[in-house]
């Protein structure tokens, strides 16, 4: 074995890099795998919603945040056709009322990189490839994109943070996926030169799909939609012929005058990326043989609510604090299945209601027959605001007893908790 860790979290997105920072700092030993080079580009709307700043500024890594994200989102907007309606973002209470859109090629190096500074061990590119259980130990099989070079390492505590666009090397998380007609696809694109409100966040409808767009960082725009199977193939024999991101980027064009506007004279940069099916939902969060997922490994909601960096972050608290609260205890299969009754418990009561409303507004998004709710929408566009209280934008999960720094506005430092990570510096 050529190394042994307290936890060894497997991907280094929002969720298992923003786990991996909490253990490390809570003197935890902590191996965190990834298997793409950063920075790298990702599906996602990249709105970061106000309560996981706090959370971040936790983590150490608000300020840079700050210094790099578009401008505070302050209004949200609905365009669907030739309609188009706004109304005010709620306001976070806390210190940061509104949330920032920032590109995830430098949210997620921010919190990899934050989490080698507090002494976990960064494996990337590397890749989990197998898990196997062997008494209280994970023994987990690394390898390189380079053929033939491979590592095996061991921890206590294993952390499925692997997303959700890949199978999981663990064997008991896995789940059968039969495809449906009915499955939606996601897109992500960003221009620059686009003409787009700034603090502006508008939702996107059309039938079979929704999106949604921002500025973000350096002024780019990112525009990001989920397109059902059937949309997407009518969508490319309209486009006849090209990428399916042309495709998509043209049926965004005619289905909402205000893309068109915004994308009028703005150039592309960078391809269209895709990916999908999206599931949204609950999935597995405990096996003995496979440890504790988090972040879209977890379970995602519809991103029309841009919800799941939130879910992806705030989970991680909650199984964080779980996991230290019962250190001493995870030494026995018994307080393994403690720690996974109160997760689940917590992560149910966080985020049920967000999946279940997140589902709720997509369905009405994607029907042509929920456009009749469009004159009650513009009649009270303060509906648009309630939407988004009930979808999560004002509020945190409660992070405990770990996290009780947050409430004296501490940042976490490497050794402030009881005993200072041993581990070595990054395997790059
Ligand atoms: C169209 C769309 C728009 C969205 N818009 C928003 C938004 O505006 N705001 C918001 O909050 N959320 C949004 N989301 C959701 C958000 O992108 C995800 O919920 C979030 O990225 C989940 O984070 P994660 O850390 O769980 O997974 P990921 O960010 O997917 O990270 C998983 C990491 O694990 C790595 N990995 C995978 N397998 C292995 C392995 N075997 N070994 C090692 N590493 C591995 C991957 O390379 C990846 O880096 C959107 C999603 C979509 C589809």
């Amino acid at each position: 074995m050529a190394r042994r860790y307290d936890a060894l979290v497997i991907g280094g997105g929002v969720a298992g890099s923003t786990a991996a920072i909490l253990l490390a700092s809570a003197g935890w030993s902590v191996a965190l795998v990834e298997k793409r080079t950063f920075p790298r580009r990702k599906v996602c709307g990249e709105c970061i919603a106000a309560p996981n700043l706090a959370l971040l500024d936790l983590l150490g890594v608000g300020d840079a945040l700050r210094a790099l994200a578009g401008p505070p989102l302050e209004r949200v907007a609905l365009y669907a056709g030739d309609d188009e309606l706004n109304a005010n973002l709620p306001r976070s209470r806390g210190g940061t009322p509104f949330g920032r859109a920032l590109g995830r090629e430098r949210l997620d190096t921010l919190l990899l990189a934050r989490a080698a500074e507090l002494g976990a061990s960064v494996y990337q590119p590397w890749s989990v490839v197998d898990v196997e259980r062997r008494g209280g130990e994970h023994v987990c099989t690394l390898a390189t994109n380079r053929a033939g070079e491979s590592a095996r390492v061991g921890a206590r505590v294993l952390i499925d943070a692997h997303g959700s666009w890949e199978p999981s090397p663990i064997a008991a998380m896995r789940s059968r996926v039969e495809s449906r007609g009915s499955d939606l696809f996601a897109f992500k694109a960003n221009f620059s030169g686009a003409r787009l409100e700034p603090g502006l966040l508008p939702v996107l409808a059309f039938d079979g799909g929704y999106g949604g767009m921002v500025l973000a960082d350096g002024g780019q725009l990112t525009i990001a939609c989920c397109v059902r199977r059937d949309a997407l193939r009518d969508a490319r024999v309209n486009a006849a012929g090209g990428s399916a991101g042309a495709a998509v980027e043209d049926l965004l064009r005619r289905s909402c005058a205000g893309v068109r506007r915004a994308l009028d004279g703005a150039e592309r940069v960078g391809t269209w990326l895709s990916v999908g099916p999206i599931r949204p939902g609950r999935r597995r969060l405990f096996s003995e043989r496979g440890g504790f997922a988090v972040g879209n490994a977890a379970g995602e909601a519809h991103p029309i609510l841009g919800e799941g960096i939130s879910m992806a972050m705030q989970g991680a608290f909650l199984l964080c604090a779980r996991l230290e609260e019962h250190r001493d205890a995870l030494l026995l299969r018994a307080g393994e299945r403690a720690v996974a009754r109160l997760y689940s418990r917590d992560w149910r009561r966080a985020f049920g209601g967000r999946i279940r409303w997140a589902a709720l507004f997509a369905a009405l998004a994607m029907r042509p027959a929920a456009r009749a709710l469009l004159p009650a929408l513009k009649a009270w566009p303060g509906l648009l605001t309630a939407g988004a209280i009930v979808g999560g934008k004002v509020r945190a999960a409660p992070v405990t007893s770990l996290f009780a720094l947050a409430h004296s506005g501490e940042r976490l430092e490497r050794g402030s908790h009881a005993k200072v990570a041993s581990a070595p510096a990054a395997h790059r």
